[in-house]
């Protein structure tokens, strides 16, 4: 009863008082001497863990022969039904992807793909600054996860071996 006749009287006090502005300018000054905490991104960066899961790639191995058996599993795993895989034999009798898309705009990021595939094919890198301007754009075709694997993997490697001994 107390509190709540008083209450009212003591938020009024204090708005004329303007407890509040000054609380706020004296968290303002508390900071003003202090270190910065703010990166000026871009020109700024902070650092990123091995782990983080930005722009697909699709790698090869150093002889030039891309990684992908077009087992699917990453097509089965992946949540949003983002990849879509078709496949064929070549003459070598070997089976490889025909096509390999992954639809951006479906893509959740989870990493399920990067964590199913048995050889390593597909990964997810450290890229995070791209865009698609207009519809179709952020629709990744095989020959361009290919182009981002070929032009990542040294990136890709040292990521993948600082990250190896916690998985
Ligand atoms: S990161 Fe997840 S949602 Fe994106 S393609 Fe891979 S499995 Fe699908
Ligand atoms: S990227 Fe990996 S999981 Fe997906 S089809 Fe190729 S080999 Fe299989």
């Amino acid at each position: 009863m107390f509190k709540r006749v008083f209450k009212p009287i003591t938020q009024f006090i204090d708005s004329l008082m303007l407890k509040d502005v000054l609380t706020g300018m004296g968290i303002t000054g508390r900071y003003l001497f202090k270190p910065k905490i703010t990166v000026l991104y871009p020109e700024e960066k902070t650092p990123l863990s091995p782990r983080f899961r930005g722009l697909h790639a699709l790698r090869r191995y150093p002889n030039g022969e891309e990684r992908c058996i077009a087992c699917k599993l990453c097509e089965a795993v992946c949540p949003a039904m983002a990849i879509s895989i078709e496949s064929d034999q070549r003459d070598d009798g070997s089976r490889r992807t025909t096509r390999y898309d992954i639809d951006l705009t479906k893509c959740i990021f989870c990493g399920f793909c990067e964590e199913a595939c048995p050889v390593d094919a597909i990964v997810e890198t450290s890229i995070f600054e791209y865009i698609g301007d207009k519809k179709g754009d952020l629709y990744f075709t095989k020959e361009m996860l290919l182009a981002v694997g070929d032009k990542y993997e040294k990136e890709i490697a040292a990521n993948r071996s600082a990250d190896a001994p916690y998985r």
